[in-house]
């Protein structure tokens, strides 16, 4: 491993939203570079919305190699970029940035991340009954990339925000000529749906720290004939996922999406192979850590 003193040559990536304080992506993207012997550094610009543009523009200035882009900058963003990737684009959503000698491309590597972990899991989505739980960021870029490669869609959220559901449903509907079901996230539903599930997504917070001790989903409906991919990270293993495990079902965490949606911003940085690994673990120890 090379030393990670910072040079003249090096080159800048980081992230921006806010807050930014609870990010594992400068700890993920510096271990790997340290790891592959790259002069680059990686770190945390809080952007509040109103410096948004400000911080674009200085993107180009400063040429800063690239940005992941978090919570609330995702949407607000795509005016602001020369070129969208075709999947972000539909998506509506940016987390990753590219700059490629002051053109700015965005791109949605949370959809690719979490395509990209179910497949290391050995689970397709062509022609799979998906139950996704949430209607909210995560929800959208999970729905048309499950959608893109032939999943078969049903969509459930809470009463609070059922019009998220229905919207996501119909422009999905619209995008890919397809049928998705929508409707509130209770107890009768989820029972009615699970029935013919074969994987089931959580992309709610519930489950997250400090609700730790919550699940969407209650442990008499899970079955060993489920995939169950839960994209909370934080805890890395949520209840839904220690009771999917109990229930005989094959679990995909969070933290896999995590590590994947980072290691292919990483390669279109970089260019190189991520050391998925690396950063798999750099990001465990954090999660550890803040236990
Ligand atoms: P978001 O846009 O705020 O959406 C949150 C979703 O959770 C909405 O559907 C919301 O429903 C639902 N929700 C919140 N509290 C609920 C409750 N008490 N009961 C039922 N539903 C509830 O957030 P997001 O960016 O999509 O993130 C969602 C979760 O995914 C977070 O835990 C985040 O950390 C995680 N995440 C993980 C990754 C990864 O790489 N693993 C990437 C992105 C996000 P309403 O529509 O009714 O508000």
């Amino acid at each position: 491993m090379k030393d990670a003193a910072i040079t003249g040559k090096t080159i800048v990536c980081g992230v921006i939203g806010d807050p930014v304080e609870h990010t594992m992506s400068p700890v993920m993207h510096n271990t790997a570079f340290r790891q592959l012997g790259l002069d680059y550094a990686y770190l945390a610009f809080r952007v509040k919305g109103e410096a948004l543009a400000a911080a674009i523009k200085g993107l180009k200035a400063l040429n800063i190699r690239g940005l992941n882009v978090t919570i609330p900058h995702k949407v607000t963003v795509l005016p602001l970029l020369d070129r969208l990737d075709p999947l972000a684009e539909k998506i509506g959503a940016v987390n990753t940035i590219v700059n490629d000698a002051g053109v700015l491309t965005g791109y949605n590597t949370d959809a690719a991340g979490f395509l990209q972990a179910l497949r290391e899991k050995d689970t397709e989505p062509r022609g799979k009954q998906v139950l996704l739980l949430g209607a909210g960021g995560a929800a959208r870029a999970i729905g048309f990339i499950l959608a893109e490669n032939g999943a078969q869609l049903s969509i459930l959220n809470r009463m609070q925000e059922l019009s998220w559901a229905e919207d996501l449903a119909i422009r999905l509907s619209r995008s890919y000529d397809i049928k998705v079901s929508f409707g509130e996230l209770n107890a009768e539903n989820l029972r009615r749906a699970i029935d013919g599930t074969d994987i089931l997504v959580n992309a709610t917070s519930v489950g997250m720290t400090p609700g730790a001790d919550r699940t969407p989903v209650s442990a008499a409906l899970l079955c060993s004939k489920l995939v169950v991919f839960d994209i909370v990270y934080n805890p890395f293993e949520t209840r839904l996922i220690r009771e999917a495990k109990d229930a005989g079902a094959r679990t995909i965490d969070g933290l896999e999406m995590l590590v994947w949606q980072g290691a292919l911003a990483f390669e279109l940085w970089t260019d190189k192979k991520p050391p998925v690994e690396v950063m798999r673990q750099s990001a465990l120890r954090v999660l550890r850590y803040e236990k």
